[in-house]
C-alpha cells in the first residue's frame, strides 16, 4: 500500500469519450478542471507537423485533422484486431488501424512528417498523463499514485492493457475499479450515513461508447456487485451516428451529393449532431448550421426531439432490455431496488430517463450526483482509502466487484468447463479437478477462456499453458488440481498441480496473448518520456517566437516617438520579415535572433 508521503493519489474515469479525475481533499472530492476550465476532458490525442494535442485541443481540430486525429481508444484497448467489434469500428473511424503482431490493433498516424505507429495502451496512456498533469497543476505537487477506472464488461485482457496504459504514463496503478461499483461509492457515501438497512442499487450508466448496467447491494458499509450487463457497444456516439445518417440522407435528396466519400464533412457535421443532441435534452427542438459543408454548398437543417428519439428508440429500449437481464441474472424484481442511479452524459436524454422511469413504475431516479463525474467521484474516494488518507468513515468502506465473464478450460477438444462463474465476487481462488483424456498421458495442455456459450471456440481465448510430468496412468486416472486465482483488480492467474508427482505450472501475465511484454512496455515508457520532452520543446519554442514577436512589437511601440524613427523602423520592419520567413525555426535559433535584436535596440531603449 501506498503511503501519505506519496503525495495525494488522484481517480481517473478514463472514459471511451471523456474523461475526468478527481482528487479526495480537505475530506471532500474535488472534481480538477483542465486547463481550458473544463471538468470533463475528450480522451483524445492529435498529431500534426509540429506537434501532439491532447483533450479539448486535439477534439477542436477533428475536422481539420481527421485521419491523425485518435479517439476512442478505450474500443481498442485489450482487444484483438480480428474482433468483430474492432473491425466494425475500423469502417467507421477516420483514422488508420491495421493489424499487428498477435493480432494486435495498431493505430498509424502521420507526425511531424513521419509515419508512426501506436498501440491503443500508448493512446490511452497519453489521455492519462494530461489528466496527471491537470492533477499536477491543480495540486502544485507531483501525483504518483491513481486509481484508475474499467466498464464492468472490460474481461481480464482489457483490464490488464488499461493498467499498462497507466504504467506508461508514468502512474503506480493503485487499483483498477468498475465504473459503477465507482459510481456506487461516491453515491453511497451520500446516502449511507442516514441508512444502515441492506440496499439494492441498480447503475444505469450510459456513456459515450458504453452502456453498462449494474445491480448493487448495499449491507452496511459493503457494496457488493451481485450482476453485470449491458453493450460495449451503445452510446451516446451510435446517437449521433444516427442523426448523422438522418442528415447525410437529407443533403442527398436535397443537393444530389453523398457526403459520405469526404471525411473531414462527415466530422463537420458530426460535430454539429453531437451539439444538436445536447441541446434536445433541454429543447424539443433545434438547427443545425455548417457554412461550405460540401463542394461549396452551405447545410442548414432543424431536427425535433421527436425525430431524434424516433431515430434511437431502438438503441433506447435495448437499454431496458439489458436492465430486464441485470436483474434477472441477479434472481431479482425490480419491486426489489431501492435506488436506480443515473450516470454517463447520456442520460440526459428525456426518453432515456422516461423509458427507465416507465419500466420501474414510475420510481424517482437518483440523479443528485452529476452523471458526466460520478465516476471520477468514486475512484478518488477509493484512492483516498488505499493511500490512507480521509475519514475513518470512508476508510472503512469495503469494496467488492464480480467476475464479468465466466473462466475455464477447455476440456475434450471443445467444452468449456467453467471453473470461475461470471458474477463472482473478487478477490476470489477456485479450485477444480481435471484428469487426463488418453493412457499414460504425460503432459495435458490447458487452453483457457472467458465467456458464456458451452463451446468454448466461441468464447475468448485468454491463453494456454502445458502441465508436463504427470507420471503415466490409465486415462481419468490421474488428479489434476486447476486453481485460478483472480486479484482485487481482476487480474488473473491460473496454476495446475498434478497430486502424484507434485509438478506444477500456471500460467503469467506476459503469456497471455495479445499483452504487452516487459520490454515492449518500457519501450513505450522510453516513447512517452520523448513524446514528453518534445511537447515541452515544443512549448518553449512557442514561447521564445511569442518572446521574440512580443519584443518587436514593444521596440516599435516605444521608438515610434523618436525623432530619428526612421533607422529602427526599417530596422523592425526587417525583423518582421525575418519573423515571417522563420516561422518554423528552431528554440535556439529564436533566441539568439532576440539576442541580437537586444544588443542592437536595448542601448536606444534605455536612452529614452
Ligand atoms: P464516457 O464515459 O463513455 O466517455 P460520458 O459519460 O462522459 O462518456 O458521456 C459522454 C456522452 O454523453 C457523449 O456522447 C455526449 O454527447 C453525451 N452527452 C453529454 N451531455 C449530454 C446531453 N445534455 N444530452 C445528451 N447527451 C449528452
Ligand atoms: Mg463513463
Amino acid at each position: 500500500m501506498a503511503g501519505n508521503d506519496e503525495g495525494p493519489a488522484i481517480g481517473i474515469d478514463l472514459g471511451t469519450t471523456y474523461s475526468c479525475v478527481a482528487v479526495w481533499q480537505r475530506d471532500r472530492v474535488e472534481i480538477i478542471p483542465n486547463d481550458q476550465g473544463n471538468r470533463i476532458t475528450p480522451s483524445y490525442v492529435a498529431f500534426n507537423e509540429t506537434e501532439r494535442l491532447i483533450g479539448d485541443a486535439a477534439k477542436n481540430v477533428v475536422a481539420i485533422n481527421p485521419t491523425n486525429t485518435v479517439f476512442d481508444a478505450k474500443r481498442l484497448i485489450g482487444r484483438r484486431f480480428s474482433d468483430p467489434l474492432v473491425q466494425e469500428d475500423v469502417m467507421l473511424w477516420p483514422f488508420k488501424v491495421i493489424c499487428g503482431e498477435n493480432d494486435k490493433p495498431v493505430i498509424v498516424v502521420t507526425y511531424k512528417g513521419e509515419e508512426k505507429q501506436y498501440a491503443a495502451e500508448e493512446i490511452s496512456s497519453m489521455v492519462l498523463t494530461k489528466m496527471k498533469e491537470t492533477a499536477e497543476d491543480f495540486l502544485g505537487s507531483t501525483v504518483k499514485n491513481a486509481v484508475i477506472t474499467v466498464p464492468a464488461y472490460f474481461n481480464d485482457s482489457q483490464r490488464r492493457a488499461t493498467k499498462d496504459a497507466g504504467v506508461i504514463s508514468g502512474l503506480n496503478v493503485l487499483r483498477i475499479l468498475v465504473e459503477p461499483t465507482a459510481a456506487a461509492v461516491a453515491y453511497g457515501l451520500d446516502k449511507m450515513s442516514s441508512s444502515s438497512e441492506e440496499k439494492n442499487v441498480l447503475i444505469f450508466d450510459l456513456g459515450g461508447g458504453t452502456f453498462d448496467v449494474s445491480l448493487l447491494t448495499m449491507v452496511k458499509r459493503t457494496f457488493k456487485v451481485k450482476s453485470t450487463a449491458g453493450n460495449t457497444h451503445l452510446g451516446g456516439e451510435d446517437f449521433d451516428n444516427r442523426m448523422l445518417n438522418h442528415f447525410v440522407q437529407e443533403f442527398k435528396r436535397k443537393h444530389k451529393a453523398d457526403i459520405n466519400n469526404n471525411p473531414r464533412a462527415l466530422r463537420r457535421l458530426k460535430k454539429a449532431c453531437e451539439r444538436a443532441k445536447r441541446e434536445l435534452s433541454s429543447m424539443v427542438h433545434t438547427t443545425i448550421g455548417i457554412d461550405c459543408l460540401y463542394d461549396g454548398i452551405d447545410f442548414n437543417s432543424k431536427i425535433t426531439r421527436a425525430k431524434f428519439e424516433e431515430l434511437n428508440i431502438d438503441l433506447f429500449e435495448e437499454c431496458i432490455v439489458h436492465v430486464e437481464k441485470c436483474l434477472k441474472d441477479a434472481e431479482m424484481d425490480k419491486e426489489s431496488i431501492h435506488d436506480v442511479v443515473l450516470v454517463g452524459g447520456s442520460t440526459r436524454i428525456p426518453k432515456v430517463q422516461q423509458l427507465l422511469q416507465d419500466f420501474f413504475d414510475g420510481k424517482e431516479l437518483c440523479k443528485s450526483i452529476h452523471p458526466d463525474e460520478a465516476v471520477a467521484h468514486g475512484a478518488a474516494i477509493q484512492a483516498a482509502i488505499l493511500t490512507g488518507q480521509g475519514t475513518v468513515e470512508i476508510r472503512d468502506l469495503v469494496l467488492c466487484d464480480v467476475t464479468p465473464l465466466s473462466l475455464g478450460v477447455r476440456v475434450d477438444g471443445v467444452k468449456m468447463s467453467v471453473v470461475v462463474p461470471r458474477n463472482t465476487t473478487i478477490p476470489t481462488r477456485k479450485e477444480k479437478m481435471f484428469t487426463t483424456g488418453d493412457d499414460n498421458q504425460t503432459s495435458v495442455a490447458f487452453p483457457l477462456y472467458e465467456g458464456e456459450r458451452p463451446r468454448a471456440s466461441d468464447n475468448i481465448l485468454l491463453g494456454r499453458f502445458v502441465l508436463s510430468g504427470i507420471s503415466p496412468a490409465p486415462s481419468g486416472v490421474p488428479d489434476l488440481k486447476v486453481c485460478f486465482d483472480i486479484d482485487v483488480n481482476g487480474i488473473l492467474n491460473v496454476t495446475a498441480e498434478d497430486k502424484a508427482t507434485g509438478s506444477t505450472n500456471g500460467i503469467t501475465i506476459s503469456n497471455v496473448q495479445g499483452m504487452l511484454s516487459q520490454d515492449e512496455i518500457e519501450r513505450m515508457l522510453e516513447e512517452a518520456k520523448r513524446l514528453k520532452l518534445e511537447d515541452e520543446e515544443h512549448k518553449k519554442r512557442f514561447e521564445a517566437k511569442h518572446s521574440l514577436e512580443d519584443y518587436v512589437y514593444k521596440v516599435r511601440a516605444v521608438t515610434r516617438k523618436l525623432t530619428d524613427a526612421k533607422k529602427t523602423e526599417s530596422e523592425i520592419e526587417s525583423a518582421m520579415q525575418w519573423l515571417d520567413e522563420h516561422k518554423d525555426a528552431e528554440r535556439s535559433v529564436l533566441e539568439n535572433k532576440r539576442k541580437e535584436l537586444e544588443s542592437i535596440w536595448e542601448p536606444i531603449i534605455t536612452k529614452l
